[in-house]
C-alpha cells in the first residue's frame, strides 16, 4: 500500500462517510498550490468552496494570527477584548452597515439570521406571535443545520432529518413574480444567496436582486443575503450584490472572512435590525473571539484596498473568456458564474463531474463536481494568470 492508500483507507475505517473526498492527501500548502504526502504538487482549483480566496498561508494571515496566538486566543463574550471592537468597526464600515454579530460557522450565521429576523418580525414588523415566515430560493444551499436543511430541496442534504422546521416558504430562483406572490403579511425576511454557488454558479437574470430589493422594501421585508460564498471578493466586488448595485438590509458572510486559517462568521446589518438582541437572547462560547477577530481585521483590511476585487475581475474575465472558447467547441454544454467563479456543465459523454475532477487530479489540477456533470473552478485569487492558464489547459487536455 502506498502512503495514500494507507491514510484514505484508515480514514475511511475511523470516520464517518459524510463526505466522498478526492483520493489525495494532501500535507502541505503555499498560495495556489497544495502537495501531497508522497510530494506530488497540485493547483487548487477550489479554494476551500471560498474560504481560501486569499490562498493558502497567506503571509499577512499567518502573521496576524501568529501575533495573536501569542497574546490571547479566548475570553468567551463574558469579558472584553482588545481586538473585537476594531474588528466589528472596520467590517461593519466594509459593509457600509452600522452593526456585526460574530458567530463561527457560515451555518450559524444563517441561523442568527433566522433567529433575527424572526425576532425583528415580532418586536418591529408587529407580526402575531409565532407566525412569521421567510421565503427562500429552491436549489439554495445555506448549511446543514436541522433547520437549514429544514428549507433545503436537496433530497440529499434533507432526506430522514424530520420533523423538519416549519415557517418557510421556497420559491424558483430568479422569478419575481413567484417571489411577489410568496410574501404575505406574515413575512420577515427573504433569505437568498445572490449567486447560487452549490447549486452550479447559478447568476440570477439582471434584475432580479433589484427586483428582490425593490419587492421587500415596499413590503416591509428584510432582504438577507447569503454571502457567504459569493461575498469578500470572488465575483469581482466586495459582494455579488454589488454587480446590480443592491444593498440588502442584511449580509451573511463566513468562508473567507476566517482567511482559510480559522472558522469566521457573520451577521452584518444596521442597528434597527441586529439591536432587537438583548444579553442572553443569543450567543457562541467561541464567536468573536480573539484569534477570529485578529484574523477576520486582516481579512477586512485586505479588502480594503480593492485589490483582491481588481484581480477577480481580471482574472475573471480571461477565465470566462477562456471557458467561452470551450463552449463555443461544444466541449463543454454551460458556462456560468462571475468573476474568479464558474459552473461548467460538461457534456455528459466526457464523463460525469466526479469523473473529470479525477482525471484532472491526475493532471494535477484540484476541483469539485456538484450535481452530475458540473464542476466548478474557484481558485484562491492569488493565482497567478500562468498557473491559471496552467490549469485551463489540463482541462482541455481532458476534455479531448
Ligand atoms: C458554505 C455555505 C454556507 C454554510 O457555511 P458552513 O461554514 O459550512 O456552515 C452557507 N451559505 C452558503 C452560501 C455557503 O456557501
Amino acid at each position: 500500500m502506498t502512503a495514500t492508500e494507507d491514510l484514505i483507507a484508515s480514514a475511511e475505517a475511523h470516520s464517518a462517510h459524510n463526505y466522498h473526498p478526492l483520493p489525495v492527501v494532501v500535507a502541505s500548502a503555499q498560495g495556489a498550490w497544495m502537495t501531497d504526502v508522497e510530494g506530488r504538487r497540485y493547483l487548487d482549483m477550489l479554494a476551500g468552496y471560498s474560504a481560501l480566496n486569499f490562498g493558502h498561508g497567506n503571509p499577512r494571515l499567518i502573521e496576524a494570527a501568529t501575533e495573536q496566538l501569542g497574546r490571547v486566543t479566548l475570553t468567551s463574550r463574558a469579558f472584553h477584548h482588545d481586538r473585537f471592537a476594531e474588528f466589528c468597526a472596520r467590517l461593519a464600515r466594509l459593509c457600509g452597515k452600522e452593526m456585526v454579530l460574530p458567530m463561527n460557522t457560515g451555518a450559524e450565521a444563517v441561523e442568527t439570521a433566522v433567529k433575527t429576523a424572526r425576532k425583528w418580525g415580532y418586536r418591529v414588523k408587529g407580526v402575531p406571535g409565532g407566525r412569521a415566515r421567510i421565503v427562500v430560493a429552491a436549489n439554495n444551499f445555506h448549511g446543514r443545520t436541522t433547520t437549514i436543511v429544514s428549507f433545503s430541496t436537496d433530497p440529499e442534504a434533507r432526506a430522514d432529518y424530520g420533523p423538519y422546521t416549519p415557517g418557510f416558504d421556497i420559491v424558483p430562483f430568479g422569478d419575481l413574480g413567484a417571489l411577489r406572490d410568496a410574501v404575505t403579511e406574515d413575512t420577515v425576511a427573504v433569505l437568498i444567496e445572490p449567486v447560487q454557488g452549490e447549486a452550479g454558479v447559478l447568476v440570477p437574470p439582471p434584475g432580479y436582486l433589484p427586483g428582490v430589493r425593490e419587492l421587500t422594501r415596499e413590503r416591509g421585508v428584510l432582504f438577507v443575503a447569503d454571502e457567504i460564498q459569493s461575498g469578500l471578493g470572488r465575483t469581482g466586488r466586495t459582494f455579488a450584490c454589488e454587480h446590480e448595485d443592491v444593498v440588502p438590509d442584511v449580509y451573511l458572510l463566513g468562508k473567507a472572512l476566517g482567511g482559510g486559517v480559522v472558522p469566521v462568521s457573520a451577521v452584518v446589518a444596521d442597528a434597527d435590525v441586529l439591536g432587537v438582541f438583548r444579553p442572553g437572547e443569543h450567543g457562541s462560547t467561541f464567536g468573536g473571539n480573539p484569534l477570529a477577530c485578529a484574523v477576520g481585521l486582516e481579512v477586512v483590511a485586505m479588502l480594503e484596498t480593492g485589490e483582491f476585487q481588481q484581480r477577480a475581475t481580471e482574472l475573471g474575465e480571461h477565465l470566462h473568456a477562456e471557458l467561452g472558447l470551450l463552449a463555443g467547441s461544444g466541449k463543454v454544454v454551460e458556462v456560468r458564474g462571475r468573476g474568479l467563479w464558474a459552473g461548467v456543465d460538461i457534456d455528459p459523454s466526457h464523463g460525469t463531474g466526479r469523473e473529470i475532477s479525477e482525471k484532472l487530479m491526475e493532471r494535477g489540477v484540484l476541483v469539485k463536481d456538484t450535481h452530475g456533470s458540473t464542476i466548478r473552478i474557484a481558485p484562491p485569487l492569488v493565482i497567478s494568470k500562468e498557473d491559471l492558464d496552467w490549469g485551463l489547459d489540463q482541462l482541455r487536455a481532458v476534455l479531448g
